[in-house]
C-alpha cells in the first residue's frame, strides 16, 4: 500500500492493537471529500494546472488534531500530491551581496552586550538593537551567505549561544532563565537581514506556548505514568515517521505548525551535542531547495527540543499563513509520509 497521509486511516488499520490504541490516544482524525463542480469553459484550465478534473472536483481531506496539545492540521489530496522537493527559486545572486552589509562589521556596526560579546571561531554575539524581551541578542555567523552551512560552524554558532546563556545567568544571578534560540532563515521566516544570524532571548516568564507543552507533558505523567514525548515518538515510530540519529529522536510531526515540520527530541544537557543532527536535517531541506526556514531549539523538562519548518519559497509574494494558521488550524501541502522518505 502507498503510505500518504490522505490513507491515514488504511495505515491506523494496519497497526497493532497496542500501537492502534496508542494512536488513539494522541491523536483524533476525520477523512471528508470537499466536492465542487467544475464548468465546461474551466476543464482545460482545470486539466492543465492539475492532470484531471475528477481530482478537482472531488478532493480527500485529513483532519487531525493532537488530543493533548490541540495541534490542528488540514491536508488536502490535491494540494499534497507534489513532489516533496522545492525547485530552487531564487538567484543566490541577491544572498552573496555583501555590499552595505551590518552584519559582515559585526564589531563596529552591531551593538554588544552590556557584558561584552561572545566570540567563537565561527560567529560572534551582538545585542539586538530593538529587543522582543529583555535579553535578546544574535548569534552573527563569520559567513555572510545563509544557505551555506557547515556542521563544525553549527556546532560552534550552539556552543555560543550556550556561552551567551551562561553570561546572562551570571547577570541574573539566581533567577532561572528560561533559553530559547531561534533562526529565522531568510525573508519569509520573519528574517529582517540577509545575512546569516542566530537569536537568542532569556526569560524568566515561561513563555505561553511553551507552557502549554509543559502543563500537557506534566498531566501526560499523572494521568499515565508514563513520558509524554517517549509516546508521541512510539505513535510516530509505528506509523514509520520517526528515525534516530545519534542521541536525537526525529519525528516527522503528524501535526505540522506548517510545511514540512519536522520535531528533534534530544537528551542533550547542552544544544551544540545536537549539531550533527540539525546539520543533517538542515541539509537535507536544503538538498530539497528549502530556502527559508524556522528553527527554534528550547528545553522541556529534561528535554532539548528542537523544531524546523519550511516557509516557502523566496520568489511567493503571498505569506504562507493566514487567518486558518493564526486563529484555527493549520492548511499543509507536504505530507509527512513522503518527507520522511528524504530525510
Ligand atoms: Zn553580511
Amino acid at each position: 500500500m502507498k503510505h500518504e497521509i490522505t490513507e491515514l486511516d488504511k495505515i491506523v488499520g494496519l497497526l497493532s492493537r497496542d500501537a492502534c490504541e496508542l494512536f488513539n490516544r494522541f491523536y483524533s482524525f476525520e477523512i471528508s471529500t470537499g466536492r465542487l463542480a467544475i464548468p465546461r469553459g474551466m476543464e482545460d484550465w482545470v486539466k492543465k494546472r492539475f492532470g484531471s478534473v475528477e481530482r478537482v472536483e472531488k478532493q480527500r481531506i485529513v483532519s487531525i488534531k493532537n488530543k493533548f496539545t490541540c495541534e490542528h492540521s488540514l491536508f488536502n489530496k490535491l494540494r499534497i500530491d507534489r513532489p516533496v522537493e522545492a525547485k530552487s527559486t531564487i538567484a543566490q545572486d541577491e544572498l552573496i551581496e555583501k555590499e552595505k552589509c551590518l552584519f559582515c562589521n559585526p564589531e563596529k556596526q552591531t551593538p554588544a552586550d552590556v557584558f561584552g560579546r561572545v566570540k567563537g571561531k565561527y560567529c560572534i554575539t551582538a545585542s539586538n538593537i530593538a529587543k522582543y524581551d529583555s535579553f535578546h541578542s544574535l548569534i552573527i555567523f563569520n559567513e555572510h551567505n545563509p544557505l551555506k552551512i557547515k556542521r563544525e560552524w553549527i556546532e560552534d554558532y550552539l556552543r555560543t549561544g550556550e556561552c551567551w546563556f551562561e553570561e546572562v545567568s551570571k547577570c541574573e544571578g539566581e533567577k532561572k532563565m528560561q533559553k530559547f534560540f531561534m533562526w529565522n532563515c531568510l525573508w519569509r521566516s520573519g528574517a529582517s537581514i540577509i545575512h546569516g544570524h542566530i537569536q537568542l532571548t532569556a526569560s524568566r516568564m515561561r513563555y505561553g506556548k511553551l507552557e502549554v507543552w509543559d502543563k500537557v507533558a506534566a498531566n501526560y505523567k499523572i494521568k499515565f505514568n508514563t513520558d509524554y514525548f517517549e509516546d508521541l515518538y512510539k505513535v510516530h515510530e509505528s506509523l514509520g515517521l520517526a528515525k534516530v540519529n545519534k542521541a536525537e529522536r526525529v519525528l516527522v510531526y503528524l501535526t505540522p505548525v506548517k510545511e514540512k515540520e519536522i520535531i528533534v527530541v534530544s537528551g542533550a544537557r547542552k544544544s551544540d551535542e545536537m549539531a550533527d543532527t540539525i546539520y543533517e536535517l538542515l541539509k537535507k531541506y536544503l538538498d530539497m531547495g528549502v530556502q527559508s526556514f524556522n528553527l527554534a531549539i528550547f528545553q522541556l523538562e529534561e528535554y532539548h527540543i528542537v523544531r524546523l519548518v519550511d516557509r516557502g519559497s523566496l520568489a511567493d509574494r503571498n505569506s504562507d499563513i493566514g487567518a486558518m494558521e493564526l486563529y484555527t488550524a493549520s492548511v499543509i501541502s507536504s505530507d509527512p509520509f513522503k518527507l520522511i522518505k528524504v530525510i
